[in-house]
């Protein structure tokens, strides 16, 4: 049933956002370097029910804005 298989897939993003989510409750310094880690927010949505998240996603302001060599 496609509406079944519609609410599985999206019951599971839901559980991946609130896990992303509750990064914020992590550690937020670099694991490379030390330096405190900086956010943005990162917006997701489905387009059939118009449902959206905002997630704050993590990055380090010396490793992340450079090429890594
Ligand atoms: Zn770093």
């Amino acid at each position: 049933m496609e509406t079944t298989s519609n609410a599985e897939l999206l019951q599971s993003f839901k559980d991946f956002f609130d896990r992303k989510s509750a990064i914020l409750l992590e550690p937020t310094k670099c694991e490379w370097c030390g330096s405190t880690l900086e956010y943005f927010d990162a917006q997701f949505w489905f387009y059939e029910n118009e449902k959206e998240w905002t997630i704050p996603l993590r990055f380090c302001p010396s490793c992340d804005l450079q090429p890594r060599q």
